[in-house]
């Protein structure tokens, strides 16, 4: 597939990076389990020489998530972590991160416990007010880092507006846009330089395989990840990446499914007496949802809440739907509850990335959304 600029979303999800195989015509690119490839004669080789370089079933999976985020350059990893880990390496001493004061736990934990040990700084910013970072830019930042929405309090940051002031001082903005996935909302089309992926969420979609994702339109910087992909070694194997692009072909239909169920769970919890604030992009009243609604196409499947009764009762919440598994992890097509203080967020518990305790977080999932609505009312009922 060439000129993929003029293909829509799920014609790219169901073609780049998957010409039928040349030597049998298999229409689905194969697992090549394989750890090495046998060369024609001494310097010479087919394209791959050693799997953690590269592999088939991996290269199919790059083109195609690349193209999904319309990017030049993508390279997969074994987890978002090492994603997030690799992009991270590129650092020196001495660099500043400035990080949205609301991330992925395990984000949160890399910085502050990992990389400040190895001289790099940081900082947790309120981004929702993009001029606060123009004025207290620290000379030192070379790298602004945000996700949007949030995990897990939903809040929705302008990478528009971000990415103009983190250029004009020189530094590069990553986005994290594994709650969005590229269907929903583009960040390189809005001026980010790199996008990062757990692609173990939306875009591998069925909860049975872990991985991660960057895409970039800089070349210098793909250049760096990739020597970096093959020095560190946090590579994908050819199963993952089967699963995860098989995932990837199906995104735009289930994310359809996932935003129209989130709305009716969203519609039950604004009329539940139990339910305290409810947080979710799409509502008019949340303070994010006009940059919403223009940098995405929909406002997602997660929706968290907080529950009036504080945290036993959350807590009890969480542990008694019967649809709504209670569990870590999202964007799975079966639909997930949790307690983010105590499960997903308990690494920021006591910094200022901490969440409220009273706060529960759903990623809704494809089921029959009458039974989801059921489900859930009858467990807020019993609180
Ligand atoms: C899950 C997640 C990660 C980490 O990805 P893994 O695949 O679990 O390593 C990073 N960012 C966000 C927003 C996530 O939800």
């Amino acid at each position: 597939m060439t000129n993929e600029t003029e293909y829509g979303f799920e014609t790219i999800a169901l073609h780049a990076g998957q010409n039928p195989e040349q030597v049998t015509g298999a229409v689905i690119p194969p697992i090549f389990q394989t750890s090495t490839y046998a060369q024609p004669a001494v310097g010479e080789h087919l394209g791959y020489e050693y799997a953690r370089t590269g592999n088939p079933t991996r290269t199919a999976l790059e083109e195609c998530l690349a193209a999904l985020e319309g990017a030049d350059h993508g390279i997969c990893f074994a987890s978002g972590m090492a994603a997030t880990d690799t992009v991270l390496r590129r650092l020196a001493p001495g660099d500043h991160i400035v990080l949205g004061d609301d991330a992925y736990g395990g984000t949160f934990r890399l910085i502050s416990a990992i990389y400040t040990g190895g001289g790099v700084k940081w900082s947790p910013a309120d981004l929702t007010n993009p001029a606060v970072l123009d004025a207290h830019w620290n000379p030192a930042t070379t790298v602004v880092w945000l996700e949007t929405p949030t995990n897990p309090l939903l809040t929705v940051f302008d990478i528009e507006a971000i990415a103009e002031i983190t250029h004009r001082h020189g530094a590069k903005l990553v986005v994290d846009n594994t709650f969005a996935s590229p269907y929903l909302q583009q960040p390189l089309a809005l001026g980010a330089d790199l996008v990062t992926h757990s692609t173990t969420k939306y875009i591998g979609g069925h909860s049975d395989v872990v991985g991660g994702f960057v895409a970039t339109n800089d070349e210098e910087w793909a250049n760096d990840l990739r020597y970096l992909q093959n020095a560190i070694g946090a590579v994908p194997g050819p199963q993952d990446c089967f699963l995860t692009l098989r995932g990837a072909k199906t995104l735009a239909v289930r994310m359809d499914r996932h935003c129209e169920n989130a709305r009716r769970i969203v519609e039950l919890l604004l009329s539940h007496p139990a339910v305290g604030d409810v947080l979710y992009p799409g509502l008019d009243g949340h303070p994010g949802a006009q940059i919403a609604a223009r940098q995405m196409k929909a406002a997602g499947g997660m929706v968290s809440f907080r529950v009036k009764a504080g945290m036993e009762k959350a807590m009890e919440l969480a542990a008694s739907t019967k649809l709504f598994t209670l569990a870590e992890s999202l964007g799975g097509v079966e639909s997930l509850i949790e307690h983010p203080g105590a499960m997903t967020h308990l690494s920021a518990a006591g910094s200022p990335l901490e969440v409220p305790d009273d706060l529960v977080r759903l990623s809704v999932g494809i089921e029959t959304a009458d039974d989801l609505v059921e489900d859930l009312r009858s467990a807020l009922d019993r609180i």
